[in-house]
């Protein structure tokens, strides 16, 4: 069966900044798990980052940036945590890398794991179009990152049969 990396809060564990999770509905589960074979990653807390931890967002530029060293990821409190989430990054696409996988579900808004949105780094609560730090890295190599909106949308385009 096809593998997919998920991220772990999507998946039910409570690895967030805040310590909580961000469960998908129990329906995802469901056609995840008839499709897929799940492989949990939080890039975070592979890195080495506690649970909880303090809030962080991509300041001055893109995901693309901070993997050019051009641009930098900060904690609530002013701390430079960019080599953290580099790190993190890194491991989430080794783990890709040495399972043959081709598929994510990232987790939306996260400076790490988000997809199509991330916030805005002004710590103000406002979110822009962007992708977090690992997200932009697997799809640098190739492998296709969902967001849980748009791994539903395209589930529901395919037939419910498991993916060889
Ligand atoms: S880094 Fe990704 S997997 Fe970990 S808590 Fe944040 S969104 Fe979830």
């Amino acid at each position: 069966m096809e593998k997919l990396l998920i991220s772990a809060c999507l998946a039910g564990d409570k690895v967030r900044y805040n310590g909580q999770s961000l469960p998908i509905s129990g329906q995802l589960d469901a056609l995840l798990r008839a499709n897929f074979e799940l492989v949990k990653c939080c890039p975070e807390v592979a890195s080495g980052m506690p649970i909880p931890r303090a809030s962080a967002e991509i300041v001055g530029g893109s995901a693309q940036l901070v993997l050019q060293a051009h641009a930098r990821v900060e904690d609530n409190q002013g701390h430079n945590v960019t080599d953290d989430f580099v790190r993190g990054a890194n491991m989430a696409l080794q783990l890709c890398l040495s399972n043959n996988i081709r598929y994510a579900l990232l987790a939306q808004g996260s400076p790490s794991c988000g997809s199509e949105l991330v916030y805005d780094g002004t710590f103000s609560g406002v979110k822009k179009p962007g992708r977090g730090v690992t997200a932009e890295l697997l799809i640098k190599h190739g492998i296709t990152v969902f967001s849980p909106d748009s791994i539903q949308e395209y589930l529901n385009q395919q037939p419910h049969t498991s993916r060889d």
